[in-house]
């Protein structure tokens, strides 16, 4: 490889949402394609993002994307991931690469890998970042840098592809780390999957409250809803799919909160203000590992928003 040459000659993203969007800007500045070939579902999508110069070509039709391409992103939400498998298998050569930024893993392995012919080899990823923002306006470089892509290759998947997905998420700034598929998606739901649905739950509730109520919620919710307000922000489609997927794990983890929650529950009718003391300052030792760990920043845009 010359030096300087790009990491792969030909990339596709499917999918050019807020992560299709941010990987094609990263890849752009840090010199990681020679080509970024863009499909996306709808016209109006495709139109943005060659208004955004987000790529070098741009068509609806996946399979025409995916033509000649050393790497193939899947960035569409899970639910369309089988269908965009199966409408690019024909088109893949040989030796290509198919990853991809789905939040739940074994559903990947399920839904893509049917589809891939022999000589492809599919290398499952996922960026651990994000903002509640969608399309490819929301898109921005500097969404990985410091943060972690958790990529979960099957058993016997070709090593050099798996390295050459982990040299791209590297060169987007990003840590990589592997694990199984199964270990993802229970890590995810306590992590990610659980706190998303608390917050949908305690937003809904207060949106549930009589007017007055509901008014004085947000005017006073700097003392802990705001936060919540953000992470119930998602899109509502991509987080449909999270839980349709992470079923199971996601099933687990909220019976053993749900047990937690009715002994802090308990510890309140009763005036235990030990347990709850306890209970409070263990979590609060948490915040602390994730300082430490540097992942406590929000994300932050170019212009220094926080997302
Ligand atoms: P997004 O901004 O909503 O963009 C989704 C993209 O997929 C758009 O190009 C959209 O096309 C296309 N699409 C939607 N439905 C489709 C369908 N049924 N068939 C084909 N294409 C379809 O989504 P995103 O936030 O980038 O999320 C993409 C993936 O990244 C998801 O799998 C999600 O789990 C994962 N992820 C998201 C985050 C996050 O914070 N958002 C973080 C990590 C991983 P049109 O606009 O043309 O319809």
């Amino acid at each position: 490889m010359a030096e300087n040459a790009p990491l792969f000659d030909r990339v596709a993203l499917i999918g050019i949402g807020l992560i299709g969007s941010s990987l094609a800007l990263a890849m752009r500045l840090h010199g990681l394609a020679g080509h970024i070939a863009i499909s996306t579902r709808s016209a109006e999508t495709l139109v943005k993002a060659e208004d955004l110069r987000l790529g070098d070509s741009y068509t609806l039709d996946a399979a025409e994307a995916a033509r000649d391409a050393d790497l193939v992103i899947v960035c569409t939400p899970m639910g369309a991931q089988g269908a965009v498998a199966q409408s690019i298998r024909d088109s893949l050569k040989p030796g290509a690469i198919v990853t991809d930024v789905g939040s739940v893993k074994a559903t990947t392995v399920r839904d893509i890998a049917p589809h891939m012919p022999d000589g492809v080899h599919l290398v499952p990823g996922h960026p651990i970042a994000g903002t509640e923002h969608s399309g490819p306006e929301a898109g921005f470089a500097a969404l990985f840098p410091g943060r972690w892509t958790i990529l979960t290759p099957a058993l016997g998947t070709d090593a050099d592809a798996t390295d050459k997905v982990r040299h791209l998420w590297e060169g987007c700034g990003a840590n990589v780390e592997i694990m199984t598929p199964e270990h993802h998606d229970r890590v995810l739901a306590v992590t990610s999957h659980l706190p998303h649905l608390i917050a949908y739950t305690i937003v809904d509730t207060a949106d549930q409250l009589e007017d007055e109520t509901k008014e004085e919620v947000i005017k006073f919710s700097a003392s802990g809803f705001r936060d919540f307000t953000r992470i119930a922000a998602g899109d509502p489609v991509m987080w449909r799919d999270v839980f349709l997927t992470n079923r199971d794990a996601v099933l687990e983890i909220l019976g053993r909160f749900t047990e937690d929650l009715t002994a802090l529950q308990r510890a309140i009718r009763k005036g235990d203000g030990e347990m709850l003391e306890t209970t409070f300052a263990r979590a609060r030792a948490v915040r602390r590992s994730i300082i430490d760990a540097k992942q406590h920043t929000p994300d932050v845009k170019p212009n220094g928003d926080t997302t």
